[in-house]
């Protein structure tokens, strides 16, 4: 594909799907005149939706104690936080017996199941199997307790195989899997994988925090038993995500937090807990955070899904053409032959340290894009890049313009040996 520049038809398919807050934001340049704020950082936080914004206004003034309050604000709380909860949990395809807990973030969500990972057949503590390349919010977690981390192949149908030759080798009760890569935006076929660990005795958990702000995500389709992601990915603020899931688990498991709410009864002696989702749930929640990610999750569901699809693989399909061709820049991939990637992309550029660029594209051009080793240091190792890299992320508020910024002062940067 040529270049697209701005007005052609590509950059007009590019306009943005919802509006998001902050798009107006003028970022000051020394020696320069301001200039719009491009944020192709959306993967680490994505900025809150105008709607989600207008909705926490709404009900800021309604908030009161949840659960344990009689009179009428509280209940009123109470119906929104519960409300919350179950449209969190449609989003994601929960199915009818599955529950739904209101957490931190991805890392608070996926903590907590850690706790609650039974016994293995053999008696000994649950094993469990997760890839090399996860964000260690999926790695840590596991390997608190007995994690084994098994290498990707190159491929997509070399990881399956890979996955499946070693859950036939051992018996695992959970494999933890990414469901789109935080470096590259790249995904294994969901469903094959969840029937590969199942076929195997394994259950299924999906580190959703990249893909389920981009694309339509099914517990009930894909069959996985649960799903952690975070709302401030999500075009919700900082606070609130959620763990959506099977039941048993997290009934039996250790509460997450001791303290009011998750119990039924305490004696000096002995205390009964709640089931979950109460019993995961201790301390006052997080009313206004689970009313903003409903928000969200009903914004995001109001756009059709194959429009969002497009309108990101627009944006990313130009981003790895534009920085592939520039000299010296190298793109990252996991599996080349992956299908629909969300749109992140990692890239390095030859001879400069990736925090220098980043600083450069931020002063110079008011681009905001991440650098580092985000948070995947054993993926990052393994590709060679110890010292880090770059990453342009995309979501359903970005404009053609920003990336074709990014791309043009790139050029430059290269062309100048900056
Ligand atoms: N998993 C993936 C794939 C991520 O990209 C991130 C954040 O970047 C996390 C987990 C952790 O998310 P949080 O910091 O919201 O807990």
């Amino acid at each position: 594909m040529s270049a697209p520049t701005l007005g052609t038809t590509v950059c007009d398919h590019l306009d943005p799907v919802l509006p998001v807050t902050g798009a107006e934001t003028l970022v000051p340049r020394v020696g320069a005149a301001p200039i719009r704020y491009a944020n192709l950082d959306v993967a680490a936080s994505a900025p809150a939706l105008a709607s989600v914004a207008e909705r926490v206004a709404e009900v800021l003034p309604l908030y009161a104690s949840v659960h344990r309050g009689a009179g009428y604000l509280s209940q009123v709380s109470t119906a929104l936080y519960e409300a919350s909860r179950r449209t969190i949990g449609d989003f994601v395809g929960a199915r009818p017996d599955d529950v739904t807990v209101v957490t931190r973030n991805t890392t608070d969500s996926l903590n907590l199941l850690a706790g609650c990972v039974p016994a293995g057949p053999d008696g000994l503590p649950g094993r469990v199997l997760v890839l090399d390349l996860e964000h260690h919010a999926n790695l840590l977690p596991w390997q608190r307790g007995s994690a084994t981390v098994l290498t990707a192949a190159p491929t997509v149908s070399g990881t399956l195989a890979a996955l499946r030759a070693e859950l036939a080798r051992t018996p695992y009760v959970l494999l933890a899997v990414t469901a789109a890569s935080n470096v590259t935006g790249e995904s294994l076929p969901l469903a094959d994988v969840v029937k590969i660990a199942h076929d195997a005795g394994a259950r299924v958990v999906l580190d959703g925090a990249q893909l389920v702000p981009h694309r339509r995500v099914s517990l009930a389709r894909s069959g996985a038993d649960w799903i952690a992601f975070s709302g401030h990915k999500t075009y919700a603020p900082f606070g609130a995500g959620a763990l959506v899931g099977r039941r048993d688990w997290l009934d039996s498991g250790t509460p997450y937090l001791a303290g009011g709410g998750a119990v039924r009864q305490v004696g000096l002696d002995e205390t009964r807990w709640q089931s979950a989702p109460a019993r995961h749930e201790a301390g006052s929640p997080n009313v206004i955070g689970a009313v903003a990610l409903a928000a969200a999750c009903d914004a995001l569901a109001a756009v059709d899904p194959a429009e969002l699809a497009e309108h990101e693989a627009v944006l990313r399909r130009r981003l790895v053409d534009g920085l592939s061709a520039i000299e010296g820049v190298e793109v990252v991939s996991l599996w080349p032959d992956a299908e629909d990637p969300v749109g992140v992309v990692t890239f390095a550029v030859e001879g400069h340290d990736p925090g220098f660029v980043a600083a450069y594209l931020s002063a110079e051009h008011g681009i905001g894009v991440r650098d580092g080793r985000f948070c995947a240091h054993p993926l990052l190792s393994r590709l060679g890049l110890t010292g880090g890299a770059i990453r342009a992320s995309v979501g359903v508020g970005t404009a053609g313009e920003e990336v074709e910024r990014l791309i043009r002062a790139l050029e430059t940067f290269v062309a100048q040996g900056t």
